[in-house]
């Protein structure tokens, strides 16, 4: 059997995340919900077999579909902007590798997801099974958000939307923040709307990060 056994979490890959939670300290995450569910969620599991030595490390991967899975620093960041308490409604856009949904999930988060490519919307399924989460999954366009599950306590983008979806802004409830990575191009800013009434947001800037693009309709 390889060192590195995909679905299986040994000593080394906890000791592994130890460091990551360390390096996670180092960079300014402070959010300590967040931090023990980076402790709870086996990275590996959601890289392909080529990855499995680098899971642990501060970086982004292909995950198929010309995907990526975002650095853990990013999802850690992500999380934390969302300020979750045990059984916030939370819809993320961008299921993608499954991994941040498993660490909002693991947060104690109601999680609601949507994926454009179907064939990661359909690869995410096994892997959030075998973790034993239960969030609900959507194969769509996350322009749209999810009107029916809404409103939302928090909405979280994990691609860069090259503006800000009116639906998106109208489906968090009073009082909820949307966190969206903004701009077209490699380079997005980290983007955080509260909603303060009805028909006023206030948007705060968190500086460059880079994603892969926010695309339109679903992709076959
Ligand atoms: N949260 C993911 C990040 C994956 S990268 C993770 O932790 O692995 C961003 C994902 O957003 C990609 O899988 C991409 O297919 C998806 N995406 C892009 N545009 C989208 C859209 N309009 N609606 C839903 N998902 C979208």
């Amino acid at each position: 059997m390889p060192y590195f056994c995909r679905m299986q979490d040994s000593y080394k890959h906890k000791g592994l995340r130890k460091q990551l939670i360390q390096e996670l300290r180092d960079k300014g995450i402070k959010n300590e919900q967040v931090l023990s569910a980076f402790d709870a969620v086996p990275r590996h599991f959601f890289l392909d077999l080529a990855f499995l030595e680098q899971a642990y490390s501060n970086m982004a991967f292909q995950i198929g579909a010309g995907q990526t899975i975002s650095h853990p620093f990013t999802v850690a960041f992500q999380s934390s902007l969302l300020e979750l308490k045990k059984g916030d409604k939370v819809l993320e856009i961008g299921t993608g590798s499954g991994f941040q949904t498993c660490i909002l999930c693991e947060m104690g988060a109601k999680v609601f997801s949507i994926e454009r490519q179907k064939e990661l919307a359909v690869k995410v399924k096994h892997i959030i099974k075998e973790l034993k989460y239960s969030p609900r999954l959507m194969y769509g366009d996350g322009y749209k958000g999810w009107p029916v599950f809404a409103p939302f306590d928090s909405i979280l983008v994990t691609c860069g939307a090259p503006f800000i979806p009116e639906a998106l802004k109208t489906q968090l409830k009073i009082g909820g923040k949307l966190v969206i990575p903004l701009g077209e191009g490699r380079v997005q800013r980290m983007k955080r709307l509260v909603r303060v009434s009805e028909t006023e947001w206030v948007e705060e800037d968190y500086g460059d990060f880079s994603f892969v693009p926010m695309l339109k309709d679903r992709a076959k």
